[in-house]
């Protein structure tokens, strides 16, 4: 998968899931604005309505796009009007960061990709990562627990505990090996 299609297919998840809530709305006293600097928390509840979970994840991630924008570029234009195009916002106006700063757009897309794709209900795009820690293909997305496990018995904390892997961490490690593919068939 190369760059682009990340770029391409994380975008295209956030307006699956962005149709979703329009064909499914939450209303509330509120109403719903995506445009918010609030702090969101960054636990999602399983307990909630599968259209307010959306909601807080869209959200959150739309905040995380502009965070790393903004701070990438100040004079970044404002945030474009519908949902679907913060990824598109986002490369245009980090075009000519350096290129540390840009592996972290990749790193923050490939991050949304999987996350959207968990969020859609499709978990299965975590097994094919290896775990960081033991190296091997056990990863799993605990539903209940909405964290990605590792299944090695072998593979836990000092408690006994089963590691658990952040999103970001597997983002890192996936963007850091496909760095490394392209420097090697670079030279
Ligand atoms: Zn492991």
């Amino acid at each position: 998968m190369g760059q682009g299609d990340t770029s391409r297919d994380t975008a295209a998840l956030l307006r699956h899931l962005n149709n979703y809530l329009r064909e499914h709305p939450v209303t509330g006293p509120a109403g719903h604005s995506y445009i918010s600097n609030e702090p969101r928390p960054t636990a999602v509840r399983p307990g909630l309505p599968i259209n307010v979970r959306i909601i807080e994840h869209i959200d959150r991630t739309v905040a995380e796009v502009a965070a790393y924008t903004r701070e990438a570029n100040p004079r970044a234009e404002p945030l474009p009007e519908n949902v679907e195009d913060v990824y598109r916002w986002c490369t245009e106006n980090t075009l000519h960061a350096p290129e540390a700063v840009q592996q972290r757009r990749e790193v923050l897309e490939y991050k949304h990709l999987l996350e959207h794709t968990v969020v859609a209900g499709n978990a299965s795009i975590i097994r094919p990562h290896r775990c960081p820690e033991c190296r091997t293909f056990g990863l799993m997305w605990d539903r209940m627990k909405q964290v990605i496990v590792c299944t090695n018995a072998e593979c836990v904390d000092e408690d006994g505990l089963s590691t658990t892997v952040s999103f970001a961490r597997l983002a890192h490690e996936h963007v850091a090996a496909r760095k490394r593919i392209r420097d090697v068939s670079a030279t």
